[in-house]
């Protein structure tokens, strides 16, 4: 039995999954983010529930909205003030008893796509997420690669490729991060980066789904914005391709319901590749909210 938990900042999914990776059960609740012996108490508390209802030792896995001090297992994130800087894992390995393992939510986003049952045979997945941030993750043969300071994946902190410079035009904005840098990928790709965009070239607020409709319309602005916007995707998403050359690649995230992005990848992101490499296959992810909870589940599976 595979339990995963997706800790986020309001609420803490949790899931047990069987064997053959079917779900059996699923719990949600509250996320005790001020107070970490309540939040160690409760996720103990869900592994002996669950522990006594299949009478077995599920095998442990955890995504959240941070990752691991690579050195000290310490965890850090912002959206669960409880466990900033605490030895979650080791805390709730004596605890428990067991080993645990802790990943970044987005690591377990991927990792959930990479074992559905389509792409599990697939030698590498890359997952992107186009939501209030950009981020990802990537999974090969099956398992993350999280890297020596478990950032690896990280692509929304990467910056600006020089192509996507150019195409930006004399008017590139160089919008801030909450990385502390400027440029990063994160301000420009996220659906959040879609508004800021369109606000910087137009100056006027809109949102991403009123800017979708407003293409799908005909409206000059919206047509001029996606037009920018999707070959801006391609050169950064060729970059990524270029360093990582994924079999495929899911994304998640409100934008990746924006359909024209799997029409418009394939015909825009080979010019940017090397001339050797072909543009993976680019799908929308099937798994959307219970994508945290089952990756963190699968993080036992090899
Ligand atoms: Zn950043």
């Amino acid at each position: 039995m595979y339990y995963g938990f997706d800790v986020g900042g309001t609420k803490i999914e949790f899931g047990a999954f069987d064997e053959n990776l079917q779900r059996v059960a699923t719990e949600r609740v509250a996320t005790p983010t001020e107070d970490y012996a309540l939040l160690v108490d409760t996720l103990v508390g869900l592994v002996a529930k669950y522990d006594a209802q299949f009478a077995v030792e599920g095998r442990i896995g955890l995504g959240l909205p941070g990752s691991e001090e690579a050195d000290t297992g310490n965890v850090l994130t912002v959206n669960i003030p409880a466990a900033k800087n605490k030895p979650l894992r080791a805390d709730l390995e004596a605890r428990i008893g067991r080993t645990v393992k802790i990943e970044n939510d987005a690591n377990c986003f991927a990792l959930s796509e990479a074992w559905d049952e389509a792409l599990k045979n697939e030698p590498s997945v890359m997952g992107l997420i186009l939501g209030t941030g950009f981020g990802g993750g990537l999974v090969y043969e099956g398992k993350i690669f999280s890297g020596r300071n478990h950032v690896a994946g990280e692509v929304g902190h990467m910056r600006l490729p020089i192509d996507a410079w150019f195409h930006l035009g004399d008017n590139a904005p160089l919008l801030g991060c909450g990385c502390g840098k400027k440029g990063c990928l994160d301000s420009y790709l996220s659906g959040r980066g879609f508004e800021l965009l369109y606000q910087h070239y137009y100056g006027e607020q809109k949102k991403a789904i009123d800017i979708i409709h407003a293409n799908e319309a005909g409206e000059a602005k919206a047509v001029e914005h996606v037009e920018r916007f999707m070959e801006l995707l391609a050169i950064c998403f060729a970059n990524l391709f270029t360093a990582n050359d994924p079999h495929v690649v899911a994304l998640g995230g409100g934008l990746s319901n924006f359909e024209l992005i799997y029409q418009e990848m394939p015909k825009r992101v080979p010019k940017y590749l090397l001339p050797i490499a072909k543009c993976p296959k680019i799908i929308k992810a099937k798994h959307g909210d219970s994508g945290g909870v089952r990756g963190a589940a699968f993080l036992n599976i090899k």
